[in-house]
């Protein structure tokens, strides 16, 4: 990626401190996707890497991960797989827990949305902790699903959610990188 591009998605990304709550900086990717050729760099950018790879399905974290991943897939001819909070899905579900900052929550799939050994991209907006990815990709793991990589518009690397994701042998790509949390 050259810099002027880098230039472009993080300027079409906006920042609110202090949303929801005191000290937090929220990026706010809605700019970025009201942009048209913000939004296409972004979803052509992510899945660069494996432009020409088999990919079966791409698996998109609620909420903003429907909207990016959504795009990716029909990008890649893949299908789309939801990865919801608990309670949303209505057939069968396979579940897991996973940490928040304060606590843990459940995300579930339907149990029939990968196969055994389907080659699948994980994609949501922005990888703080990792904690919410990580449950992703074990969900994915323990239905038999290959995960090829996992995709964030952007990284807070300063909250290790990238180098947790990498040491579970998921490559990690991602685009633009804010300093802080
Ligand atoms: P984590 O599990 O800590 O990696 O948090 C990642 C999830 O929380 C993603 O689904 C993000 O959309 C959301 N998130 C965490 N921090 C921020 C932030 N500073 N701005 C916007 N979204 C955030």
């Amino acid at each position: 990626m050259s810099h002027s591009d880098a230039i472009d998605l993080r300027a079409a990304i906006r920042t609110i401190p202090d949303y929801p709550k005191p000290g937090i900086l929220f990026r706010d990717i809605t700019t970025l996707l009201g942009n048209a050729r913000a939004f296409r760099r972004a979803v052509d950018e992510l899945v660069n890497p494996w432009a020409g790879s088999k990919i079966d399905k791409v698996a998109g974290i609620e909420a903003r991960g429907f909207i990016i991943g959504g795009a990716v897939a029909h990008q890649v001819s893949a299908g789309f797989v939801p990865i919801r909070k608990k309670g949303k899905l209505p057939y069968e579900t396979v579940r897991i827990a996973y940490s928040l900052e304060y606590g843990i929550d459940e995300m579930e799939m339907h149990k029939d949305a990968v196969a055994q050994g389907e080659r699948v991209i994980l994609v949501d907006d922005l990888i703080a902790t990792g904690g919410t990815a990580e449950g992703a990709v074990k969900l994915l793991r323990n239905m038999g699903a290959e995960v090829l990589a996992a995709c964030f518009v952007i990284d807070l690397p300063e909250l290790g959610g990238a180098a947790k994701l990498r040491a579970l042998g998921v490559p990690v790509r991602t685009l633009v990188s804010f300093e802080g949390h």
